[in-house]
């Protein structure tokens, strides 16, 4: 079950009520710049939709809202000139093990240095 609180800041984001820094919008997806860098380049892809996770996401939306949502990403990696040079990391995070800090599905974009292991080692 996905509850979605609708006043998570990404939703107060796409209500205008905070701004951002847009990279790309389009009618299903929005795409703009992290508050708090973690690499040079580092973006986050939303959805408009109220979806909390990737899975509830990949489950619930629709063909069209699916489609926008990656094309969208790929325009950004094209936009931000990433993908053809040095790569980057598309990392989604979900729920507490995946410490999740805002309940709206989003993909983050990072890129622009070597970004070491996906997993800390322990
Ligand atoms: P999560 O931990 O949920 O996967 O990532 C949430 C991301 O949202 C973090 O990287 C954090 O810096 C970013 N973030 C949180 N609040 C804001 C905000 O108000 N504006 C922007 N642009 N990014 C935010």
């Amino acid at each position: 079950m996905h509850i979605y609180d609708p006043q998570n800041i990404f939703a107060r984001i796409l209500r205008g009520e905070i701004p951002n820094k847009t990279v790309l919008e389009t009618p299903h997806t929005l795409a703009f710049h992290d508050i708090h860098p973690q690499a040079p380049i580092h973006v986050l892809v939303i959805p408009k939709g109220a979806y909390v996770t990737f899975d509830h996401f990949a489950a619930e939306a629709s063909a069209e809202e699916l489609t926008d949502f990656h094309r969208t990403a790929a325009k950004v990696c094209a936009m931000l000139d990433i993908a053809p040079g040095q790569g980057y990391r598309a990392i989604t995070n979900a729920g507490a093990h995946g410490m999740q800090e805002v309940p709206h599905y989003h993909m983050h974009i990072l890129a622009g240095r070597t970004l070491g292991h996906m997993i800390a080692r322990s």
